[in-house]
C-alpha cells in the first residue's frame, strides 16, 4: 500500500479522498491553489503545498507544479479526482514516468476511451451494445455521408470524437441541411478540441441517461457495482442522481452488467470506471466511458456498501480486487441533489462568505461537503459546495428522506439551487421514476 497520497484536487473530493487515506493509514498532502488555503481538507491533511495561483489553468490543471510537489513531499502516488487532470493521459503518463502511481488506469487506456470513435470500437468487440451509426469516423465524401445518414435514418447526430463536456455535438433531421452540418462540426471540433475527426449515430429522442458502476484491477478481474439514473440534467450537467435506475428491463440490464465487466478486462481497466449509456425503449446504448471516480458514487456506496475511493486505491496499488461479483449486493435505495452555490433562478455562479452552515442528519443521510460556517466560496472554479446522499429500504423512503433533508439544510451568506431540489423531489412524475434527459430543461422552460 501506498505511504504517501498527493491529493491533486480541491472541495468535497479531496476531502473524500482523504478520508479515505486515513482509513487506509496513508499519509496525505494537499496540493492547493492560492485561494484555497483554507479548504478543510488542507486544514486536516499530514502536508499541504500550494501548487500556484487561483486561476486553474495555473494550479490544479498545471502538471509540472503537481510533480514537483510529489517530488518535494515524497509522496508515491497522486489521486486526481474528478474534473481537471483526472482523465487526462499526458499526466497519467507524466506521473508515471516521474516514477509514481496515477490512482487511475493506464495512460493508454484513458486515450483510447478519451477518443470516442476508438471507444465505441473497443467496445463492440467486447459486446457492449452502441448507437447505430457510422462504425467510424465519417468520410471527406458528402455522397457517402448521405448514404450513411439514410441507413442509420434520420435524426442523426454528428458527434466529434475527441469532444466532451456536451460540446462538439449538432443534430441532423433531414438529407438536405446534412453536409452543411457535417462540415461545420468538423470545423468547431478541430479549433475547439485539435482534431476534427468526426463521427455519426442515431440520435435518440427520448433517452434516459444509465450508467453501471465498475471496478477493475486490471489482474483479471473486473466486477460491477449496479446502476444509476442520472436523467434530471440541465445543459449536461447533472443536478440529481438515483441508484439503482428505477424500472429498468431485467434483461437487458444483467447483459449490460456483464458485457461492461467483459470490456473491463478485455481492455486490462485498473480502477473505478463509469459506461455511460442512455436507455430508450428497453434497450441501452453505449455513448461513453468515464475512466475515474465520479461526483455520484455515493449513492451506489449506499446501496451497495463497499467504500469505492478505498477499493480504488487499493486496486491502483497493485492489490487484487477485495470482492467477488456475488459479494456485491444491493440494498435499498438512493438520492443524491447536488447542491451548488448558484442563484436558483438564473443559475448564475454566487460564490462569497458562508455565515450560517447546518448539515442534515438523521438515518440514512450522508453531507460529502468541504463547507463549514466561515468560509468563504471562491469564484474560481466549479459552483458544487455539497452533496446531499440519503438511502431507504426502498425508493419512497429515500425520496421522502431527501425531502426531510433538504429541508434541514441551512446555507446562510450566498444563493444556492436548494430549493429547485426541493421543487424536484416532490416532483410528481420524478416521484413516479423514469423521467428522460429533457424532463428537468422543460421544466424549467429551457427546451
Ligand atoms: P460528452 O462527452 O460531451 O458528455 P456524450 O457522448 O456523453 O458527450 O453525450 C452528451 C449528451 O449528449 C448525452 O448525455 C445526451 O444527452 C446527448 N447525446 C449524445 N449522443 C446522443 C444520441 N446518439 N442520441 C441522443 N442524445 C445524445
Amino acid at each position: 500500500m501506498f505511504e504517501k497520497v498527493l491529493i491533486a484536487n480541491r472541495g468535497e473530493i479531496a476531502l473524500r479522498i482523504l478520508r479515505a487515506c486515513k482509513e487506509l493509514g496513508i499519509k496525505t498532502v494537499a496540493a492547493y491553489s492560492k485561494a484555497d488555503r483554507d479548504l478543510k481538507h488542507v486544514l486536516l491533511a499530514d502536508e499541504s503545498v500550494c501548487i500556484g495561483p487561483n486561476a486553474s489553468t495555473d494550479s490544479y490543471l498545471n502538471i509540472p507544479a503537481i510533480i514537483s510537489a510529489m517530488e518535494v513531499t515524497e509522496a508515491t502516488a497522486v489521486h486526481p479526482g474528478y474534473g481537471f487532470l483526472a482523465e487526462n493521459a499526458d499526466f497519467a503518463e507524466q506521473v508515471q514516468k516521474s516514477g509514481y502511481v496515477f490512482i487511475g488506469p493506464d495512460p493508454d487506456v484513458i486515450r483510447m476511451m478519451g477518443d470516442k470513435v476508438a471507444a465505441i470500437e473497443a467496445m463492440k468487440k467486447a459486446g457492449v451494445p452502441t448507437v447505430p451509426g457510422s462504425d467510424g469516423p465519417l468520410p471527406d465524401d458528402s455522397a457517402k455521408c448521405a448514404e450513411i445518414a439514410e441507413r442509420i435514418g434520420y435524426p442523426i447526430i454528428i458527434k466529434a470524437a475527441a469532444g466532451g463536456g456536451g460540446r462538439g455535438m449538432r443534430v441532423v433531421h433531414d438529407a438536405e441541411s446534412l453536409w452543411g452540418s457535417v462540415q461545420i462540426t468538423k470545423s468547431e471540433a478541430g479549433a475547439a478540441f485539435g482534431d476534427d475527426t468526426v463521427y455519426m449515430e442515431k440520435f435518440l429522442q427520448n433517452p434516459r441517461h444509465v450508467e453501471i458502476q465498475v471496478m477493475s484491477d486490471g489482474q483479471g478481474s473486473a466486477i460491477h457495482l449496479y446502476d444509476r439514473d442520472c436523467s434530471l440534467q440541465r445543459r449536461h450537467q447533472k443536478v440529481l442522481e438515483e441508484a439503482p435506475a428505477p424500472g429498468i428491463d431485467a434483461v437487458a440490464r444483467e447483459e449490460v452488467y456483464k458485457a461492461c465487466t467483459q470490456a473491463c478486462i478485455e481492455i486490462g481497466y485498473r480502477g473505478a470506471g463509469t459506461f455511460e449509456f442512455l436507455y430508450e425503449d428497453g434497450r441501452f446504448y453505449f455513448i461513453e466511458m468515464n475512466t475515474r471516480i465520479q461526483v455520484e458514487h455515493p449513492v451506489t456506496e449506499m446501496v451497495t456498501g463497499v467504500d469505492l475511493i478505498r477499493e480504488q486505491i487499493k486496486v491502483c496499488s497493485g492489490e487484487k480486487l477485495s470482492f467477488k461479483q456475488e459479494d456485491i449486493k444491493l440494498n435499498g435505495h438512493a438520492f443524491e441533489c447536488r447542491i451548488n452555490a448558484e442563484d436558483p433562478k438564473t443559475f448564475m455562479p454566487s460564490p462569497g462568505l458562508v455565515d450560517k452552515f447546518h448539515a442534515p442528519g438523521g438515518l440514512g443521510v450522508r453531507v460529502d461537503s468541504h463547507l463549514y460556517g466561515g468560509y468563504k466560496v471562491p469564484p474560481y472554479y466549479d459552483s458544487m459546495i455539497a452533496k446531499l446522499i440519503t438511502h431507504g429500504d426502498d425508493r419512497q423512503v429515500a425520496l421522502k428522506r431527501m425531502e426531510v433533508a433538504l429541508d434541514e439544510l441551512v446555507v446562510g451568506g450566498i444563493k444556492t439551487n436548494t430549493d429547485l431540489q426541493k421543487e424536484l423531489v416532490r416532483d410528481e412524475a420524478f416521484k413516479e421514476g423514469g423521467v428522460n434527459i429533457h424532463y428537468l430543461e422543460k421544466k424549467l422552460g429551457l427546451q
